[in-house]
């Protein structure tokens, strides 16, 4: 079976092997008579499914037992109420750092819960850097200060992250978790919504420092309490059962590739294919992010002659390489490079770029 090349921003690509054993166990799961999706969320079987997810996740990213992890829905989006709901307390403001249209949406959710501040921001070079770290600092009152670890939109990275702060660090890593070591121990709180690099979309994961949830406001409605979810081990209510065996069997297949180390490897690999042909051909290609910033996760770039974007993305089209327009905000092109898409894919992206720049001339 013929399948495309997939940049989608997200949902991104799933593991090819990961959607055949789904397929193959849909009916029967584990040759029980009965598919995940008709399974209890209390039943023995999903027990041992949910469990596994978490084992290998804090295997995956060596999360210490001070954190708990928790599988939620309402997508990333909801942890920009959420993190405020439960942490800004009246007296304390939240400090935020700009860095693109996610972490401007995150601020404006905390603006309608309390007092905010912008620690730091780069929206004044169209977010095309991550601010220097030493531009970012705390202050006594911080209830946290919150960053976005990868940029899907505008195609940038902190390639370095803050450890100088006394402020919790609170870290939306929804678009790259999994592609590279995170110090866990550094945070106070990090989510993802699953569908870039975990899987499904309708999944969203927190790993949370238990002392600090401990600290939570006690007012929060029941359902967006992480106090909730903590005392019922993500299983107050129905969860997403099919998300969360998905995200298993994506654990698993990242496990069988080396784990975190190896997708950073990839993932060095697969970006540099494409910046390489877009610093080859400056006066066709031209990348959004300053070099310094560069996400090796989402790859931003605009034709030089705006009129050829189009025609760019026809014939990308045609050749199967599916999800490259850029998002309504950045215009161009973006391709994302999730864990998901194999070194095979991006190699013949770059290749159709370059065939597409020599054409050009
Ligand atoms: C995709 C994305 C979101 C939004 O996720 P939803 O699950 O759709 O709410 C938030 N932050 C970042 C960094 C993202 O990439």
């Amino acid at each position: 079976m013929k399948r495309v090349d997939n940049f989608g921003a997200g949902p991104g690509a799933l593991p090819t092997a990961v959607l055949e054993k789904a397929r193959d166990e849909l009916l029967s799961y584990q040759n029980k008579g009965i598919s995940v999706l008709e399974m209890s969320h209390r039943s023995e079987m999903f027990d041992e499914i949910h469990l596994s997810a978490k084992n290998r996740l804090r295997r995956l990213m060596n999360i210490p037992e001070e954190y708990e992890i928790l599988f939620l829905q309402g997508g990333a989006s909801l942890q920009f109420s959420m993190i405020p709901m439960n942490f800004l307390q009246k007296g304390q403001t939240a400090a935020y750092v700009l860095t693109g249209s996610w972490s401007e949406k995150a601020l404006a959710e905390a603006k309608k819960l309390g007092e905010t501040r912008i620690a730091a921001s780069s929206k004044e070079d169209g977010y095309r850097s991550i601010p220097a770290m030493n531009a970012i600092y705390s202050e006594s009152n911080d209830a946290y200060l919150h960053i976005t670890t990868n940029n899907t939109i505008y195609g940038t990275q902190w390639h370095v992250l803050p450890s100088h702060l006394d402020s919790p660090l609170v870290a939306d890593v929804s678009s790259d978790i999994l592609s590279r070591p995170l110090d866990v121990q550094s945070f106070s709180l990090l989510y993802a919504g699953a569908q870039k690099n975990l899987g499904p979309s309708g999944l969203t994961v927190v790993i949370v420092k238990k002392s600090w949830a401990e600290q939570a406001s006690k007012t929060v409605p029941t359902m967006l309490s992480y106090q909730t979810h903590l005392q019922h081990d993500s299983r107050y209510n129905t969860p997403p059962t099919f998300a969360v065996y998905l995200l298993n069997l994506v654990l698993e297949w990242t496990e069988a590739q080396g784990g975190v180390p190896a997708m950073m490897e990839k993932s060095l690999r697969k970006s540099g294919y494409l910046y390489r042909v877009i610093d080859e051909f400056p006066d066709v290609y031209e990348g959004h992010a300053c070099q310094e910033a560069r996400s090796r996760m989402n790859v931003t770039f605009r034709l030089v002659n705006p009129e050829r974007t189009k025609q760019f993305l026809t014939v990308a089209n045609d050749y199967s390489f599916i999800g490259l327009s850029g998002h309504r905000s950045v215009g161009g092109i973006r391709a994302s490079l999730y864990n998901a898409v194999s070194e095979e894919s991006a190699a013949r992206l770059a290749e159709f770029m370059r065939d597409f720049a020599q054409s050009e001339k």
